[in-house]
């Protein structure tokens, strides 16, 4: 089995690393932060917990799983044996380029660098290493060890082995690689940010509220949850973020993030993160209840 280092350990990094160190591979979780492994570690138990208690995992396999995790607050150290990073850390272009010239530097010359970044270029990523063929997109969906696809970005000089042996990987972690190329927003921001963006249009203009336009979209489209519940849990500045990718990178006028998005990240209301987004979020309540401004 492969050696994985895995890079950020907020949300996405400690599923990232709960399902590889499941499926048998060993994993170091790198993170700048002491507390945040602290709190990853935490949080990848009680979700080995929930597992067991549902019935899916036994307690050896949960204890074997954690055995396999080892934690590091320095890049230097923590990728000198790996096989494959997965950089999960903060979504920031300059953070994201200083890590992978961190990465060409440690990482063994064969290792492949992989980001999960959902928006910035693997091609530009890729151009600041020395190794521009081992790098490539492996971006996870959230929450990480129910969500099946893990969406395989290749840049532009990634090549035909590395990518193989990247769907292989995600195989086997009981995923569904799904091979795309390396342009704006990939292809599930490009077709997810534009249809919540409209739904907000749509909330905008008065065409409908929000419980309506959510519910059209659940019942009428078979989703789970509508597109503005979603892009509370995603987060507005992170939808923004994403549209501002679309808009700058495709420059179609089409993609212009809504003015009522853009007013609502500048006051703060960033969904479930802030309390408060299209619907209000009280900690620990699953209630539904729209945001006071949008109620009729
Ligand atoms: P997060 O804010 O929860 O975690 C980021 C972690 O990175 C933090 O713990 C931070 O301390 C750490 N970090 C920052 N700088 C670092 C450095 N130099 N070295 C090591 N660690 C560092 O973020 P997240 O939501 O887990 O997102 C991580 C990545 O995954 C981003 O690229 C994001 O676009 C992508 N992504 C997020 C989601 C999602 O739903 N949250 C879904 C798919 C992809």
């Amino acid at each position: 089995m492969l050696h994985v280092a895995v890079i950020g350990s907020g949300t996405m990094g400690n599923g990232i690393a709960h399902v590889f160190a499941q499926h048998g591979f060993s994993v170091t979780l790198i993170d700048i932060s002491q507390p945040a492994l602290d709190k990853a570690l935490s949080t990848i138990g009680k979700n080995l917990d929930r597992q067991v208690t549902k019935g899916g995992l036994s307690e050896d396999d949960k204890t074997a799983t954690l055995g396999r995790i080892t934690t590091r607050t320095s890049i230097a150290e923590g990728v000198t044996n790996a096989q494959l990073v997965v950089e999960a850390a903060t979504e920031n272009v300059d953070l994201k380029l200083q890590i992978f010239r961190d990465l060409d530097l440690y990482a063994p010359q064969g290792a492949i660098l992989a980001s999960n970044t959902s928006s910035i270029s693997i091609t530009r990523i890729a151009a600041v290493t020395r190794r521009a063929e081992q790098v490539i997109g492996m971006h996870f969906m959230n929450p990480v060890p129910v969500m099946k696809l893990v969406e395989v970005i290749r840049g532009y000089a990634t090549s035909d082995a590395v990518t193989e042996q990247v769907m292989d990987i995600a195989r086997q972690l009981g995923k569904t690689p799904t091979e795309v190329n390396d342009y704006p927003g990939f292809v599930a921001n490009r077709i997810l940010m534009p249809m919540i963006n409209e739904a907000i249009y749509s909330l905008f203009e008065g065409v409908a509220g929000v419980e309506e336009i959510d519910t059209v979209m659940k019942l009428g489209m078979a989703h789970p949850m509508g597109p503005l519940q979603l892009a509370d849990f995603i987060g507005l500045d992170v939808c923004l973020a994403i549209l501002r990718v679309l808009h700058d990178g495709l420059g179609n006028p089409k993609y212009a993030p809504c003015p009522l998005l853009v007013n609502m990240v500048m006051a703060g209301r960033l969904g479930v993160k802030s309390g408060e987004g299209f619907y209000t979020h009280a900690p620990g309540s699953k209630d539904l209840v729209v945001a006071s401004r949008f109620q009729k």
